[in-house]
């Protein structure tokens, strides 16, 4: 059956990025991949023509969607609007009604590019790491929260940290499920040793784990993971962890490979519908000059073939077309360190489309 993308270009460098990964996915369509591709506004230019950045039109074609693929949205133009309408909004819409809750955010470091990192090249070339992040759930979104008086009349600001064990066990299973698609490792992060929530979390993880034996679960304290990540990351295949301590590992995580313009994301719901994008923002610094690094875009292309469309040769042939560019030193100004070929956005998804031609 025909699946569906929608292409949310978004604001900034989102259409120029959107537009070479779309040059990848035609190329796909031509070579008999059964998809069909449409297009719609999301974010700033949105709230330019509907008054809202995530537009009803535009959650409809979302949900009829197999796969979503979203560029970047904001910029200083919509930054003063109140809350409610700035163009960040439109993602947290996208992802709590399309309840995408397991986000999948790797951290690969090709070799040709081990120079780009602030860490020695022999500690993280070849880095290759998939870190799950629980996205809907936790500190995030639990109640009660706010700031109250208290009777001395000092404020005091307060947050929850609630998992409930459904919640816990579907990222679980979702991460497990990614790991078979690895190297079958597993970390699971917590911080159990003080948290109720999170020993709550490692008890439903080993339980779990009881329908996964082939993949080998450990366990680790987050205070030891942020450590880890930073003196011998490569130790690491999947990491699986609470929504807020994800928000911080994965980070950490994708600066380890020192280019946000490499890094693509995904986020997906219980039937592995999915929302695909770099991870990287519209960057309005370089908007409009076609020097963004498309590569973040075009790899979450490969993250839809291979968790949405369940084509994972195709993710590979894409990843391996990405590969072979960087070796002929093809290089955006992002990822250029005075050796190879400096090009343009656009001469760099043309490269990788020819590739895989
Ligand atoms: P950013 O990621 O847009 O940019 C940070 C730096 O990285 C900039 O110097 C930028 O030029 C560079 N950069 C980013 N992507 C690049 C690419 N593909 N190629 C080359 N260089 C690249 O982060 P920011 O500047 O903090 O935010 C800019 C806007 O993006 C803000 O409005 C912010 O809210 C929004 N934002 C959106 C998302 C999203 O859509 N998912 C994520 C983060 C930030």
């Amino acid at each position: 059956m025909t699946k569906k993308i929608l292409i949310l270009p978004g604001d900034g460098i989102g259409p120029e990025i959107v537009a070479e990964a779309v040059k990848v996915l035609e190329i796909l369509r031509a070579r008999g991949l059964d998809i069909s591709i449409e297009q719609a506004l999301v974010g700033g230019s949105a709230y330019d023509k509907y008054g809202k950045p995530l537009p009803d039109e535009t959650l409809a074609l979302a949900r009829n969607a197999d796969a979503v693929l979203l560029g970047a949205v904001g910029g200083p133009r919509w930054d003063n609007l109140e809350p409610g309408l700035r163009p960040e909004k439109a993602l947290l819409g996208l992802r709590y009604e399309l309840k995408l809750f397991s986000n999948l955010r790797p951290a690969i470091l090709y070799p040709q590019l081990a120079n780009a990192s602030t860490l020695k090249p022999e500690v993280v070339a070849g880095l290759n790491i998939m870190i799950v992040r629980e996205l809907t759930g936790g500190i995030y979104f639990g109640e009660p929260r706010g700031v109250r008086q208290l009777e001395n009349g000092e404020k005091q600001g307060y947050n929850t940290l609630v998992y409930s064990e459904s919640e816990i066990e579907r990222i679980a299973r979702s991460a497990f499920e990614i790991a078979r698609l690895r190297q079958r490792r597993l970390c699971s992060v917590d911080k159990a040793n003080v948290l109720e929530a999170t020993r709550l979390w490692r008890e439903v993880v080993t339980r779990v784990s009881q329908e996964y034996k082939d993949v080998e679960l450990s366990h680790m304290y987050v205070d030891n993971a942020a450590m880890q990540l930073v003196r011998a990351p490569k130790q690491f295949d999947v990491m699986v962890t609470t929504n807020m301590f994800g928000d911080i590992l994965s980070d950490a995580a994708a600066m380890l490979t020192g280019s946000i313009g490499m890094l693509p994301s995904a986020s997906l719901d219980a039937n592995n519908k999915g929302m695909y994008e770099p991870i990287h923002g519209s960057a309005p610094d370089i908007a409009g000059q076609g020097v963004a690094n498309p590569l973040a875009t075009i790899l979450s292309v490969a993250m839809m073939m291979r968790y949405t469309l369940a084509e994972p040769e195709i993710a590979d042939q894409i990843e391996t077309a990405v590969d072979q560019v960087l070796t002929q030193g093809l290089r955006t100004a992002d990822i250029y360190a005075g050796e190879g070929k400096k090009v343009t956005t656009a001469q760099m998804g043309d490269a990788v489309a020819k590739m895989l031609q």
